[in-house]
């Protein structure tokens, strides 16, 4: 009988020159700031792992093994040319020092995932980038609807998301953990994004079954912040924003404010 820690291969110490690199902010998605700012390719060469949202919320993105596929409301997936400009990305380069089967004791829901990641971080206050291949007995993503101007605020315009529920599915949940006093810069805590194998469905992922598969991590103590050159951004008040409650509502409940 092995614990949970025995059949961890690796560690999960932080890498000196291995950063996250965050493209804007999620209190400039919470203000409506959804017009592509940052080019693909300056995203990419920041990192070939991470999310990000698409230009006018057009999709959630998914930048895996150096491509970027976006999901979008209708179900559809389609890669990203590096010329858009994207208005929100999360990324680092990807090399996991940790390696864990999964699902080896039957499966495992999001909150089991949660807590099993949770007990593997050696601390609270280090940023973590995380993915997970393997079969999935269920997953729930949502992709927000493509938004015109003048936009709305991101809490008003998820009231509309499109969820949809995928059943069984072969495919890449990818992400990361953050600290919680990150809220507002980033998402506190997780947040991943789903693409499957075939590349033809994904989007944010709300919550899953793992049947089986292997968990990937690293450590990270490093955080870059590129912040737009806008008129929008500089003139926009992010200090209106309920922060915590709001953010928690966009990212992680299955039905925000109805
Ligand atoms: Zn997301």
């Amino acid at each position: 009988m092995t614990t949970r820690s025995d059949a961890a291969a690796g560690h999960l110490q932080p890498v000196i020159g291995v950063s996250i690199t965050q493209f804007s902010v999620i209190h400039a998605l919470m203000s409506g700031l959804y017009d592509g700012v940052f080019p693909a390719s300056q995203v990419l060469s920041a990192g070939d792992f991470g999310l990000g949202c698409g230009h006018a919320l057009n999709g959630e993105l998914v930048f895996v093994d150096g491509q970027i596929f976006r999901c979008t409301s209708d179900g559809s997936v389609s890669r990203v040319d590096e010329s858009e400009r994207v208005p929100f990305a999360e990324v680092s380069v990807f090399a996991p020092t940790l390696s864990m089967p999964l699902g080896g004791s039957g499966p495992l829901d999001r909150a089991g995932f949660e807590s099993l990641v949770g007990s593997l971080l050696p601390s609270r206050n280090l940023f973590y980038a995380i993915r997970v291949d393997g079969d999935f007995d269920r997953m729930l993503v949502r992709e927000p609807i493509r938004q015109h101007h003048p936009f709305r605020p991101l809490i008003e315009v998820m009231r509309a998301q499109n969820e949809s529920e995928l059943g069984r599915t072969s495919g890449s949940l990818i992400g990361f953990w953050a600290p919680s006093i990150y809220q507002g810069i980033s998402v506190a805590g997780f947040h991943l994004h789903y693409l499957d194998d075939g590349r033809s469905v994904g989007g944010h992922s709300l919550d899953y079954l793992i049947a089986s598969g292997t968990l990937t991590m690293q450590a990270m103590s490093s955080l870059t912040v590129r912040l737009p050159h806008t008129p929008e951004f500089a003139g926009a008040d992010f200090e209106s924003i309920d922060d915590d409650l709001a953010i928690r509502r966009v990212e992680q409940s299955r039905a925000p404010l109805r």
